[in-house]
Parts: structure tokens; C-alpha cells; sequence
């Protein structure tokens, strides 16, 4: 069945499945404790007995696969081709899901290689009626700052957004032009390195950045000539995690208010939107200035909030699935 229509911002709620480490280790903090009674509504309770509920567009329990989430996603590719501005987010908890549900394993792929893929194959198969000139970006948010993925020369620049006729944009950031997905996949691979040569640990830095593939397809009637753009962003959120009370100092401390900070400010302004708020505040973080007309009340946005079922987890899960709701 399709989601319900709610506008132009869609949540769906996924749970991955307990790790072996989690069973083992908690043995009696790992009991499951995220419940889908229906369709659109996830249900957990924590280990003081509280106990609540919240509904989604969607959700998926931990036996949902990578393709049959995918066909959810798929109607944001045609939007893509028909010149929408689309945003896809993974929101959540590290260890939750969000690289597996974006990136996922090479034998399993996400979100990120069957959108493109299916972005291509639609764009060959109208290619008589149609030119679309593709290109991409990678960049990373870390601390407030853009850091480009795809190329090492703009290590030490400072990256800044600027406004455009078509939208926010980085004047300096490398757009690569392709097409075809082998061209964007090798642009992937080329990111992953930049991204881990420039850090010591990769899981602790990916959990604290925001991970983005942009897409821009610029379509061309070959008979008319009107054109259109659309744009596709895939983007793996750094981690919600609260800031531990043990009293994180310097660099952590840092991270951890600006992580706080962008992520309450996409927050903010896609709840601004869904409430149709007049203001709508993109200039408080880089993230949501850098996407300003890509969240605007035109563009469509899917956010997937990625959970643990178990009930050392709760609290966090609480927060997250608090946080999603409030944007839809
Ligand atoms: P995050 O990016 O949110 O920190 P990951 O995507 O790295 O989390 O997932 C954490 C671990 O859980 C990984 O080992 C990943 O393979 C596994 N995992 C996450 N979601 C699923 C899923 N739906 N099915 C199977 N394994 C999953
Ligand atoms: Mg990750």
C-alpha cells in the first residue's frame, strides 16, 4: 500500500536488528523492546516502564530489506528527473543503521546506489525525448565546516556557501559531470578515501560529520528546449547521541555542540515547513543554509529515523523517534 500522502515531508521509522555483541553482552539489557503494531506506528518501552507511542508515513522492523526500502524511495528519482528538489536523510543514534540504510554493504547496497542506478536507467530510457546533464558533489559537515570529498586541493580552503539564482552553493567545490552509475561509483570510492586518509578513526569521525552525495540533473526537452533542474541529496547524518553527562572538554565538547547545533536547526526547519511557519531558519547551521532551496516548501524531503530494538538503547530511541516527529 502507499504511504499516505502527508505533503511533501515523509519519516520512516527503521529498526535494525540486534547485533551479536548486544545479545551477548547485555544479556538483560537486551531484550527487544520496539514493537510495530501497525503499518505507521512503532512502539517502545523503556526500563522504568514508560512506554509510548508515535506514528510515521512508515515503519520497518529489522526483517525489512534493502530493496523493499528502496521501493519507498523510488518515487523521489522520477521527482529528481521531473526537476523536484529532493533531500534524503538518515537520522539517529550511532550504530543504528544510517550508513547501512544510505551506503550499505557491497553486497547489499542502500539507498545511495539503487537511487542513482534507477536515476540513469530512467534518464536512458527518455533519452529521445530528454537530455539530462548530470553531475556530482561529496562533501562532508564537520564542526560547521564543508569539507570536500573529492578533491585533496581544497584540503586547507575554506569552504563557504554562497546564494545563487539556482540555489545555495560552494563556489569552490569539485562537480563532477557523468554519465553513467560506473562514473558515480568510482566518485564514491574516490570520497570514502579522501574522507578516511583524512582522519585517524573512520567510525568515530563518521559519526560525527554529516556525510552528503549531491546530485544535480539539469533536463533539456531536445524538442522545446525547456528546462528543468532537479537535484537529489543523500545524506548520512552524524550521530543524535546526547552528549554524555561524564563532561566531554575541548575538541569533543565542540563536536558535540556543533553536531547538537545542525541537527536542531534541520529539525527546526523542516518542522518551520511542515507547520507552514513564515520564518523558516536556514542560516543556523551550515547544513540547512547549504540546503536552503532544497527545503523549501517545494522540495520533498524523506527522513529515516534509524533506531536499536533493545532496551539499553531506550532513551536515545526515545529521543530520536521525538525528534522525527516533530518534523512531520
Ligand atoms: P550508523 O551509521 O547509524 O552508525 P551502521 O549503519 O554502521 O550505523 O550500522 C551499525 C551496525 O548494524 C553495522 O554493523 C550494520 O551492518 C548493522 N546494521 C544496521 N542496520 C542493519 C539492518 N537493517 N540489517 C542488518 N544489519 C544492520
Ligand atoms: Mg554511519
Amino acid at each position: 500500500m502507499p504511504s499516505k500522502l502527508r505533503g511533501n515531508i515523509r519519516v520512516f521509522c527503521r529498526c535494525r536488528p540486534p547485533t551479536n555483541k548486544e545479545l551477548q553482552e547485555h544479556a538483560e539489557q537486551s531484550t527487544v523492546c520496539v514493537t510495530f503494531p501497525e503499518e505507521n506506528i512503532v512502539d517502545v518501552y523503556n526500563d522504568r516502564g514508560r512506554n509510548k507511542t508515535w506514528e510515521f508515513d512508515k515503519v520497518f522492523g529489522c526483517d525489512v530489506d534493502q530493496s523493499a526500502i528502496y521501493e519507498e524511495v523510488s518515487p523521489l528519482v522520477t521527482s529528481c528527473l521531473d526537476g523536484y528538489q529532493v533531500c534524503i536523510f538518515a537520522y539517529g543514534q550511532t550504530g543504528t543503521g544510517k550508513t547501512f540504510t544510505m551506503t550499505g554493504p557491497p553486497s547489499n547496497r542502500g539507498v545511495n546506489t539503487r537511487a542513482l542506478e534507477e536515476l540513469f536507467r530512467l534518464s536512458h530510457a527518455r533519452a529521445s525525448e530528454v537530455r539530462d546533464d548530470i553531475s556530482v558533489s561529496i562533501l562532508e559537515i564537520y564542526n560547521e565546516t564543508i569539507q570536500d570529498l573529492l578533491s585533496t586541493a581544497n584540503a586547507n580552503k575554506k569552504l563557504e556557501v554562497r546564494q545563487s539564482e539556482h540555489g545555495n552553493y560552494v563556489p569552490d567545490l569539485t562537480v563532477v559531470p557523468v554519465t553513467m552509475i560506473e562514473d558515480v561509483l568510482s566518485l564514491m570510492e574516490l570520497g570514502d578515501a579522501n574522507r578516511s586518509s583524512a582522519c585517524t578513526n573512520m567510525n568515530e569521525h563518521s559519526s560525527r560529520s554529516h556525510l552528503m552525495i549531491s546530485v544535480q540533473v539539469t533536463s533539456t526537452n531536445v524538442h522545446t528546449g525547456a528546462v528543468t533542474r532537479g537535484k537529489l541529496h543523500l545524506i548520512d547524518l552524524a550521530g543524535s547521541e546526547r552528549l554524555s553527562k561524564s563532561g566531554a572538554t575541548g575538541q569533543a565538547l565542540k563536536e558535540a555542540q556543533n553536531i547538537n547545533k545542525s541537527l536542531s536547526a534541520l529539525g527546526d526547519v523542516i518542522a518551520a515547513r511542515a507547520s507552514k511557519q513564515n520564518h523558516v531558519p536556514y542560516r543556523n547551521s551550515t547544513l540547512t543554509y547549504l540546503l536552503q532551496d532544497s527545503l523549501a516548501a517545494d522540495s520533498k524531503t524523506l527522513m529515516f529515523v534509524c533506531i536499536s530494538p533493545v532496551i539499553y538503547n531506550a532513551e536515545e530511541t526515545f529521543c530520536s523517534l521525538n525528534f522525527a516527529s516533530r518534523v512531520r
